[in-house]
């Protein structure tokens, strides 16, 4: 765990999916920046409240509260951000993290899965960067707090960029939110919000214990990994952190590769 430096201190952020792997650890570090924490879950609330006494128990940290909602529901999403203005004051930061995966051969795909996939890991993050704005113009600068008006992080994945078969509404997903998040970076940039992604890796998380929990699934893993280590939660953590600083104000419309090399084709190391 990072050590406590107060980058976020009496700056409120929202994290979604936050009741495990990645956002979880996100809020924690986030959290240890002093900022407020909205933790967000869909279907973890024992989890969720657990991370929220975990925050409130820290004096390093300021105040957690849990909020449930879909993020995929236009009017969850309202409620989550209402709640936290209302608790709160306002919202300064907002780490749209939740996603899902459901893999088919595509000539297999149900359209309940492709749909769905694309609800969580696009609409959900549209919802969430537009509530985001529609608060971070109403409530105007806070210059005592961060020199930009907000700031937006959507947890992408390299599978922005690299296609990835038997997992084409996941990589769809992902590759709309690269340009989202761009999209987001022209038309709000002048207005000093920031828009960043971050494009984990393979991170040790529930999405793919499948994977990396047997032996021949983490060796496969390594293979595509240059650095030769699987990521873990705090990896992202302590580039979000930053991120969501005034640290990397400079930094907008940008994806941050957190992933020990994956993205330099490591298949290609031997000639291909
Ligand atoms: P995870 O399964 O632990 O976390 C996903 C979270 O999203 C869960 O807490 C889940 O409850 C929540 N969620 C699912 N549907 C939701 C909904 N409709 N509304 C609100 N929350 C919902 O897996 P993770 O690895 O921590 O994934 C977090 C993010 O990181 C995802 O966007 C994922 O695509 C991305 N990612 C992960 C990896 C990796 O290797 N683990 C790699 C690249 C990108």
């Amino acid at each position: 765990m990072q050590k406590p430096n107060g980058r976020l201190v009496n700056q409120t952020c929202i994290f979604t999916g936050a009741s495990s792997g990645i956002g979880k650890a996100v809020a924690m570090a986030m959290g240890m920046e002093g900022g407020n924490v909205v933790v967000n879950y869909h279907s973890g609330k024992k989890e969720a409240e657990e991370l929220a006494h975990w925050i409130n128990d820290n004096s390093d940290c300021g105040e957690a509260i849990v909020f449930k909602c879909d993020v995929s529901e236009e009017k969850e999403v309202k409620a989550m951000f209402k709640k936290t203005v209302s608790h709160f004051g306002t919202v300064d930061v907002c780490v749209a993290n939740a996603g899902i995966q459901l893999d088919h051969p595509l000539h297999e795909m149900p359209l309940t899965d492709w749909k769905k996939v694309l609800d969580v890991n696009l609409t959900g993050q549209f919802l969430c960067a537009r509530e985001s704005i529609i608060e971070f113009k109403r409530r105007g600068f806070r210059k005592e707090v961060s020199k930009s008006l907000g700031k937006i992080i959507h947890m992408s994945s390299v599978h922005e960029v690299i296609p990835w078969a038997g997992h084409a509404n996941y990589a769809a997903s992902k590759g709309g939110l690269l340009m989202l998040m761009e999209s987001i970076c022209q038309e709000y940039g002048p207005e000093k919000i920031r828009c960043n992604s971050i494009a984990p890796g393979g991170i040790k998380t529930d999405i793919n214990k499948d994977v990396w929990s047997s032996k021949e699934g983490a060796e496969t893993m390594l293979k595509l990994i240059p650095y030769k280590r699987i990521g873990i939660p705090e990896d992202i953590g302590s580039v979000a952190s930053w991120l969501a600083s005034d640290e990397s104000e400079y930094i907008n419309g940008t994806t941050i590769f957190v992933d020990g090399g994956m993205t330099c084709y490591p298949g290609f190391t031997t000639n291909g």
